[in-house]
């Protein structure tokens, strides 16, 4: 018989049994009802049980105004300083003052604390790594990689999936392009941001959508002047394509180790440590729980239920969280879907497209029950808003739902994803209400673009993060990837500092943006996000000094290192 079976039911049983603890006395590790208040102390004895790491010191690198080396221990940071100065843990040429501490040369190199992105979609991240790449295609060059993609999977009925194209490559998408490739196996093809697909009449057909279907609530079926549908589908009526394929990917335990593997290994290398993530489902929750049993969790994870399905979002709160690799995060919901789709929700309408002003998801009466809802069970949510209007919307109804109590209101830390644009008179009310500000400045860029979608002067006032620094909003920073072509922190920063707009930032402040700001929207600002002692040991060590380097040239430096919980998750140092 296996000894490796009883061990396994032993350790679920014991986790379980934790759970149950938990739940009696009333104990929710890490989660937003009790939003990580848990003292340094006890995170170090939980840490040296998850993840022994050596001791080492980092001497001859750059930390903060002044110091030049930092020692790990048990996975903490335990001091900060100048090597060799009265005090000091270790001598000038960086020999540690124990002989079990191991000495590494960083180089000279920048130290900043791990990146921290603030919203993710790993699973689907990692699922895309093996999938064709439809990026900056144009029509001819979509056909031909389908073509040949279909041509290398063989005979199949399957579903066939790719990501990545986008209007100015592929002006006009239609299911016939799509017919003429295929006419019997289900192509969906979806337009990088993940809030519109094209299809073919075969997947219509999978879908049940013809020319009789209306569109469903928060969703648009495109449609030819004679009403039949063209293919493109967005937001809602695309969202069973994304359920089917979320849920089959949960299903299949070996298929979410490799994704979740490939995600965590592409953060990595771009020196992130922590992620905001989209998990949305249980079996994403176990897999995540097996790969830190492993020491395969090489990123910290807060992950999100899916609030639109309480079953779903219930569920996960019944599984473990260990409260420092991996913790229970907001529940998620959408107000609106997205500029390039023109289902953003704007205060006026598009730039070009006459007379709609976007697509309303969860709005009105429904969102202040959600609202009354989260604030009654003490949880906390992730709103994805985009356009001014679906931010306005939110900000109206946390407002009358916070006259009751507003700093409960404001202990719970609501956030709004994206926030794309904002009304001025909105601003200084995230503020007021203790809303946060998720952002990802890597959809800044495409000024033309965003000219053509909703007209000059709105396009000059979009992601607003100086005026919202200025007013007092908490901001984070991250990349809401795959939906963006990069993920890469130091791109973010070079973004948000160097576009041409009076909405730029210093780098010191988009570096707390991706560093502290994303901790204290997860309510972990105590202990992660920081070089200090105290903290956890997440690092990332850079190719130049990024407050040395001009501006402009941010996006050229490397990451050369990335450390989590003490332990090298990455090295190009040789
Ligand atoms: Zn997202």
């Amino acid at each position: 018989m296996n000894s490796a079976i009883p061990r396994r039911r032993l350790r679920r049983n014991r986790e379980v049994m934790r759970m149950r603890i938990r739940g009696v006395i009333g104990i929710s590790t890490g989660s937003k009802s009790n939003p990580g208040r848990r003292p340094v102390q006890a995170q170090s004895m939980l840490w040296r049980n998850v993840n022994n790491t050596q001791d080492t010191l980092l001497y001859n690198a750059r930390i903060g105004s002044d110091s030049n080396a930092l020692l790990m221990q048990g996975g903490h940071i335990t001091w900060v300083g100048r090597a060799g100065e009265q005090g000091s843990r270790c001598s000038s040429t960086g020999q540690p003052d124990d002989a079990r501490i191991l000495p590494r040369n960083m180089g000279g190199r920048r130290l900043l604390p791990g990146f921290h992105d603030n919203h993710v979609h790993a699973l689907t991240l990692g699922d895309l790594a093996g999938r064709p790449d439809l990026t900056g295609l144009d029509e001819e060059a979509i056909r031909r990689v389908v073509r040949e993609a279909l041509v290398a999977e063989g005979d199949t009925r399957e579903p066939f999936l790719a990501f990545g194209w986008d209007y100015p490559g592929w002006h006009y998408p239609h299911r016939r392009v799509l017919d003429d490739i295929s006419a019997d196996r289900p192509i969906a093809l979806f337009q990088f941001s993940g809030h519109g697909a094209c299809v073919n009449t075969a997947m219509l057909k999978v879908l049940g959508i013809d020319e009789r279907t209306p569109d469903p609530a928060g969703g648009v079926i495109v449609r030819d002047s004679d009403g039949s549908p063209t293919g493109v589908l967005r937001d809602a009526a695309a969202n069973p394509i994304h359920q089917k394929r979320f849920f089959r990917l949960n299903m299949n335990r070996a298929g979410l180790r490799e994704r979740f593997l490939k995600a965590f290994e592409i953060f990595n290398r771009h020196g992130i440590t922590s992620i905001g993530d989209n998990t949305w489902l249980v079996p994403s929750v176990w897999a995540l729980n097996r790969m830190r049993r492993r020491g395969e969790l090489t990123c910290r994870v807060h992950s999100w239920p899916y609030g639109a399905s309480r079953i779903a979002a219930r569920t996960m709160a019944l599984a473990y969280y260990d409260g420092a690799l991996l913790r229970r995060g907001p529940w998620k919901y959408f107000l609106d879907g997205a500029f390039s789709t023109h289902t953003a929700w704007l205060c006026e309408a598009y730039e070009n497209d006459a007379g709609n002003v976007g697509t309303p998801v969860l709005h009105g009466d429904q969102l202040s029950s959600v609202l009354g809802f989260l604030t009654r069970r003490g949880l906390s949510g992730a709103f994805h808003a985009i356009g001014d209007r679906a931010v306005k919307e939110f900000l109206d109804r946390s407002e009358a739902t916070a006259t009751a109590d507003p700093d409960r209101f404001r202990l719970l830390r609501h956030r709004l994803e994206h926030v794309q644009i904002v009304q001025q008179t909105d601003i200084p009310r995230f503020a007021k209400t203790g809303v946060l500000v998720a952002a990802q400045p890597h959809a800044i860029g495409d000024m033309e673009k965003d000219i053509r979608l909703i007209g000059e002067t709105r396009a000059r006032q979009a992601y607003p993060y100086r005026s919202l620094l200025d007013a007092g909003a908490a901001l984070s920073f991250g990349s809401d990837a795959p939906a963006e072509p990069t993920l890469a922190p130091l791109e973010g920063i070079h973004k948000a500092v160097n576009r041409d707009s009076n909405e730029r930032v210093s780098v010191e402040e988009a570096i707390r943006c991706y560093t502290e700001g994303s901790a204290y929207a997860e309510g972990s600002e105590h202990w992660k996000g920081r070089l200090e002692p105290g903290f956890v040991a997440d690092v990332v060590a850079l190719s130049k000094d990024i407050y040395e380097v001009p501006a402009e040239a941010i996006r050229t430096i490397k990451v050369d290192e990335t450390i989590l919980n003490g332990r090298v998750v990455y090295s190009r140092i040789s």
